[in-house]
């Protein structure tokens, strides 16, 4: 699992450009299913299983991009000015490397502060390729970079960029290994554009038509400094009960908390005051459907380095697969 992680997460692919991750994970689930197809916005979906009496069609969504860099202005010194695929946080910026898809590499600093102290905004950043004017510059306006950071080992912890959402599409490709004899037909969407206002689960979700949906993605974990969010690392999946774009469908989150309990699956709720997921506009794609959501909980979140801890990880393989190997009924 750690290596599936590690190869996902040093994989370059920001929101609009998932090629390359979509052929590691194609490579990966090929063996699979015989029903893959890739989509107009580049949804790989995998469908597995028959829907029988007893199941229902049921999508599983991880995204496959990752916030990115995209350059918008390139000054007469060399350095590039750039705005941002996703949400990108200006604490983060300084000191950190990024590779542009063309392999281009530099390096993110800024302007000089009035106060040393002080994080500025993004517009005050700029990135440095080497570059000694902009005739020699090796990027142009709308070439797009992801951050350049390596995958490590922290004991049972792990730490990557683009742990989100990559490590749901780990535990989605292990949990298509692993199920069998599940009563549903099954649909799992490696979606695209999620940091980008969820565009492919809305697409993939209106192509797909489930009776019930489940989005898979991370967390903030902010178990370090004691805010009102209260999802702890190593404590286990969270089932989402809100978050700000959607609140879960109250007989998902009761179904999710009871294969838990009955499979003694440790589990955490979430109640989160910043961002949403891909179960947004799948709850309200059509005529709607049943929601909701699996978190990993993750620190530092959108940062080159997230941390997240693998008991988490597996404990959320392990209830999804509880989860898509039983008749639902919701109560
Ligand atoms: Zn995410």
């Amino acid at each position: 699992m750690k290596n599936l992680i590690k190869k996902l997460t040093e994989t370059s692919s920001p929101s609009g450009y998932e090629s390359a991750i979509r052929e590691v994970i194609r490579a990966e689930i090929s063996s699979l299913s015989t029903n893959i197809k890739v989509d107009a916005l580049g949804n790989l979906i995998v469908t597995m299983g028959k829907k029988t009496d007893k199941g229902l069609r049921i999508m599983i969504a991880a995204h496959m991009d990752e916030i990115g860099v995209i350059v918008s202005h390139v000054e007469k010194n060399g350095l590039v000015r750039f705005s941002n695929l996703g949400t990108i946080l200006p604490q983060y910026l300084v000191g950190s490397r990024v590779v542009f898809l063309n392999g281009v590499r530099g390096v993110i600093n800024q302007d000089r502060p009035d106060d040393l102290h002080k994080i500025m905004t993004q517009d005050k950043h700029f990135i440095d390729v080497g570059a000694a004017s902009d005739k020699d510059c090796p990027l142009k306006i709308g070439d797009v970079g992801v951050f350049d950071r390596g995958f490590v080992e922290l004991g049972k912890r792990v730490s990557a960029k683009s742990l989100d959402d990559r490590v749901s599409c780990a535990v989605m490709i292990e949990v298509m290994k692993t199920i069998k004899n599940s009563p549903h037909e099954l649909a799992f969407v490696f979606s695209t554009q999620e940091e980008v206002q969820s565009k492919g689960a809305t697409t993939a979700a209106y192509e797909i038509e489930p009776d019930l949906a489940i989005a898979l993605d991370v967390t903030p974990s902010l178990d370090i400094v004691g805010v009102k969010m209260q999802v702890d690392l190593g404590k286990g999946p969270a089932i989402k009960v809100r978050d700000v774009g959607m609140l879960s469908d109250p007989r998902m989150v009761r179904w999710m908390e009871e294969t838990a309990k009955k499979n003694n699956i440790a589990y955490q709720l979430e109640v989160l005051d910043i961002g949403t997921t891909d179960a947004k506009v799948m709850q309200i794609s059509k005529a709607g459907m049943p929601t909701g959501a699996l978190s990993i909980p993750c620190r530092y979140v959108h940062s080159p380095s997230e941390v997240l801890d693998m008991d988490d990880v597996q404990a959320t393989v392990t209830l999804l697969t509880a989860l898509l190997n039983s008749p639902v009924s919701l109560e």
